[in-house]
């Protein structure tokens, strides 16, 4: 899914920002055996950031029929060792040298959807928001190819993340971040053309 990962031009400007204060190790649930329950290990903290990296402290995180799909070795063809997950929602703990460009800040409420490292430098990385996440030199994806949210801590992308409203509960925010998003981009087009009272099936 992700051939030959390029990297954006801020990581060699920006470089990385090391963690502090954070224990050596977390609890994670993670994918060892296909068709089986997830096994919780201690596995290391993040121990450095990348320039759009944020490091969130985990309050609530989802499980998709994407990760339905790793569990049971639809995927790919062996177990990826890493915890699932890709709709995390929590609290900014630490973050990279380009996330406050973004308008965060330590201590936000955030959710987000698991994409990471675009190349910035595609087609499709220069195409409208909408098309960003097909790029195909991603780093990876979060609870698939890289380490997931069913874990104390865990790192997403400040491009593919939201801070949340304090009236939006982590609870209601997690699902909406992969699952909501898909079936409201699905209304959104369907909706084109359709008359205010009209029936519309996803
Ligand atoms: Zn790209
Ligand atoms: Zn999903």
């Amino acid at each position: 899914m992700f051939k030959g990962h390029r990297e954006h031009p801020d990581f060699k400007r920006l470089g990385t920002v090391p963690v502090e204060g954070l224990p050596e190790t977390m609890l994670a649930a993670e994918v060892h055996e296909f068709n089986k329950p997830y096994t919780i290990h201690q596995v290391p903290t993040p121990k450095s950031l990348d320039p759009y990296d944020l490091l969130i402290r985990v309050a609530v995180a989802s499980f998709c029929h994407t990760d339905a799909l790793i569990l049971s070795g639809g995927l790919e063809s062996t177990p990826s060792g890493f915890s699932g997950s890709h709709e995390p929602t929590g609290t900014l703990y630490a973050m990279g040298s380009a996330a406050a460009t973004l308008g965060f800040k330590l201590g936000d409420r955030v959710a987000a959807v698991g994409w990471r490292d675009p190349c910035g430098q595609c087609d499709d990385c220069k195409g409208p928001n909408s098309v960003h996440h097909y790029c195909k030199y991603m780093k990876g994806f979060v609870g698939s190819t890289l380490p997931g949210a069913f874990q104390e801590y865990t790192v997403v992308d400040a491009r593919f993340s939201v801070k949340l409203p304090d009236r939006l509960s982590f609870e209601t925010a997690a699902p909406l971040t992969c699952a909501g998003a898909t079936a409201w981009r699905a209304v959104k087009t369907a909706i084109q053309g359709v008359e205010k009272g009209q029936w519309i099936g996803i």
